[in-house]
Protein backbone atom coordinates (compact mmCIF):
# COMPACT_ATOMS: atom_id res chain seq x y z
CA UNK A 1 0.00 0.00 0.00
CA UNK A 2 1.71 3.25 -1.12
CA UNK A 3 1.22 6.36 0.72
CA UNK A 4 -0.82 8.98 -0.59
CA UNK A 5 1.29 12.49 -1.15
CA UNK A 6 1.48 15.05 1.26
CA UNK A 7 -1.56 16.91 -0.68
CA UNK A 8 -3.77 13.41 -0.15
CA UNK A 9 -6.39 12.71 2.75
CA UNK A 10 -4.40 9.98 5.03
CA UNK A 11 -7.36 8.68 6.24
CA UNK A 12 -7.32 4.45 5.70
CA UNK A 13 -10.63 2.93 4.85
CA UNK A 14 -10.94 -0.59 5.45
CA UNK A 15 -8.86 -3.41 7.37
CA UNK A 16 -5.08 -2.83 7.52
CA UNK A 17 -4.72 -6.03 8.89
CA UNK A 18 -6.66 -7.62 6.21
CA UNK A 19 -4.15 -5.88 3.23
CA UNK A 20 -7.47 -4.61 2.18
CA UNK A 21 -7.05 -1.32 3.10
CA UNK A 22 -6.89 1.54 1.03
CA UNK A 23 -5.96 5.59 1.31
CA UNK A 24 -9.06 8.03 1.23
CA UNK A 25 -6.55 9.98 -1.17
CA UNK A 26 -9.00 13.17 -1.43
CA UNK A 27 -7.31 16.68 -1.87
CA UNK A 28 -6.51 17.84 1.62
CA UNK A 29 -6.11 21.68 2.40
CA UNK A 30 -2.45 23.08 2.86
CA UNK A 31 -1.14 21.65 6.08
CA UNK A 32 -3.77 19.51 6.75
CA UNK A 33 -3.25 15.33 6.80
CA UNK A 34 -7.21 14.48 6.68
CA UNK A 35 -10.21 15.92 3.54
CA UNK A 36 -12.81 18.32 5.09
CA UNK A 37 -14.90 14.76 5.59
CA UNK A 38 -12.63 12.70 7.51
CA UNK A 39 -11.14 16.10 9.67
CA UNK A 40 -14.46 15.74 11.46
CA UNK A 41 -14.19 12.48 12.06
CA UNK A 42 -10.91 12.88 13.47
CA UNK A 43 -11.75 15.22 15.53
CA UNK A 44 -14.81 14.09 17.09
CA UNK A 45 -12.58 10.76 18.39
CA UNK A 46 -9.61 13.19 19.58
CA UNK A 47 -12.37 15.54 21.67
CA UNK A 48 -14.59 13.21 22.82
CA UNK A 49 -16.07 16.26 25.21
CA UNK A 50 -17.78 17.62 22.20
CA UNK A 51 -20.31 14.41 21.87
CA UNK A 52 -19.83 10.57 22.60
CA UNK A 53 -16.95 9.54 20.92
CA UNK A 54 -17.46 6.38 18.42
CA UNK A 55 -14.80 4.10 20.56
CA UNK A 56 -13.88 5.65 23.82
CA UNK A 57 -10.58 5.09 24.92
CA UNK A 58 -9.87 3.23 27.58
CA UNK A 59 -9.96 4.84 31.00
CA UNK A 60 -6.38 4.66 33.01
CA UNK A 61 -6.84 2.63 36.18
CA UNK A 62 -8.29 4.16 39.37
CA UNK A 63 -5.47 3.97 42.01
ZN1 LIG B 1 -10.60 11.62 3.36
Amino acid sequence: MDRPNDNCCRWINGDVKSGKATWCGAPTRHGSSWCLEHRRVVYVRWRPVSGAPKQAPTPPPES
